[in-house]
Order: C-alpha cells, then sequence, then structure tokens
C-alpha cells in the first residue's frame, strides 16, 4: 500500500512542473463576454479569444501551485442589471476580485484598432495600487525578454473597473487583432504557449522578489 502511495505521489510531483506559486491565489478576468463580444477582427472574436488564453494561463499557474479564480467560465458577462449593463459587468468583476482577497488579478484583453499596422502586447496598470506599477514592470520585463513586439507599459486609470479594485494586478492586452501578425500569431497554440508561459513566469518573478 504505501509503494502504491508514493507511486502516484511521485507521479503527481511529474505532472506539477514547480511550486513556484504555492500558496498564492491568483484572479483571472477575461474580458467581455455574452452579449458583450468586444473587439472583432479577423475572424477573431475577442471575447472567445480572452477565455481561451485565460484557460491556457490558468492552466500554467495551477501548475506551478497557485489557486486560480476566474470571473467567467464561459461565454457570459456580470451585469446583474440591464441598464448600464457594462457598467455592472465591471462593477461585478472588481467586487468579485476584491472579496476573494487573492494576491494579484490579470485581465486579459485583445486590441483592435483602425490602423493595421499597430501590433503587439501591452500592459497597462492604475497607479491607485502602488504595487501595480511594480506588477506592470516585472511581468513587462519578463515578456520583452521572452516575446517579440511588447508595446511600453502604460498608466491608465480611466477604465471604470480598476477604480474600485483593491487587490493590485494589471490588465494585459494581448496583441492588436486588427494587424495580421498578431491576428495569426494568436490563432496559433504554440504561440499562445510562448505568451502564457511568459504571463507565468512574469508572475512567478513578481513574487519572487
Ligand atoms: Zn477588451
Amino acid at each position: 500500500m504505501f509503494f502504491l502511495f508514493s507511486f502516484s505521489l511521485t507521479k503527481t510531483h511529474a505532472i506539477i512542473n514547480d511550486y513556484s506559486l504555492l500558496g498564492k491565489a491568483i484572479y483571472l478576468d477575461a474580458g467581455h463576454g455574452g452579449i458583450d463580444a468586444g473587439a472583432i477582427s479577423n475572424h477573431i472574436v475577442e471575447k472567445d479569444m480572452n477565455l481561451v488564453i485565460t484557460y491556457e494561463l490558468a492552466s500554467k499557474l495551477i501548475a506551478k501551485g497557485a489557486y486560480v479564480y476566474l470571473t467567467r467560465d464561459g461565454d457570459y458577462d456580470l451585469s446583474t442589471t440591464t441598464y448600464n449593463r457594462k457598467r455592472s459587468d465591471l462593477y461585478n468583476r472588481a467586487k468579485l476580485i476584491n472579496e476573494s482577497k487573492c494576491d494579484m488579478f490579470i485581465s486579459i484583453h485583445l486590441n483592435s484598432t483602425t490602423s493595421s499596422s499597430w501590433r503587439g502586447l501591452q500592459i497597462f496598470y492604475n497607479s491607485k495600487l502602488e504595487e501595480n506599477e511594480k506588477i506592470a514592470k516585472v511581468i513587462s520585463d519578463t515578456l520583452t525578454d521572452k516575446l517579440n513586439n511588447v508595446r511600453d507599459i502604460k498608466k491608465e486609470n480611466t477604465y471604470y473597473m480598476y477604480k474600485f479594485l483593491k487587490v493590485p494586478g494589471i490588465l494585459i492586452e494581448a496583441g492588436f487583432i486588427s494587424n495580421a501578425n498578431d491576428n495569426y500569431l494568436l490563432r496559433q497554440k504554440d504561440y499562445r504557449n510562448k505568451l502564457t508561459d511568459a504571463i507565468a513566469l512574469g508572475i512567478e518573478n513578481y513574487f519572487s522578489n
């Protein structure tokens, strides 16, 4: 019996890479959902791709020992009113994150613009919490090291949801779906694998400092 037990334990260890995020709770927030599709460009619907990236990132974080919460795990928004639906959706996301007392949140979005030459990943943070800038910097440095086309970090205080957040974190615009190159890359599992590996490593680097 003991042998069997220790064997299965070894097997579990073999699946889990490391415990670098053991005890850390991270809230992943896939932007948009339901009637709110977000940006749509060249066959990518933002709400769907946000969820794909979120799930792929979640499994990487779990493999590092983290607890992972999701603001949504399917195609719906979180609004509880029909009046000012978007505002209600964002407020409820912030409420969930705050009440969880997690260590960090990461919002996942995709960019789109009328200029098809704009490309690259970009991190946004709200300066209300001092820690946010540090998270943005560490994760951005890690992403720059691992991926091409990482744009400069942007301090952005206007996003409605982020005014309410008491938990530190950042928003990642994971690329411009209006750009043919970014759009193509985001549809490749290999690229998303590189992307989520780099984000997970960035989170790890932040907590190890
Ligand atoms: Zn978005």
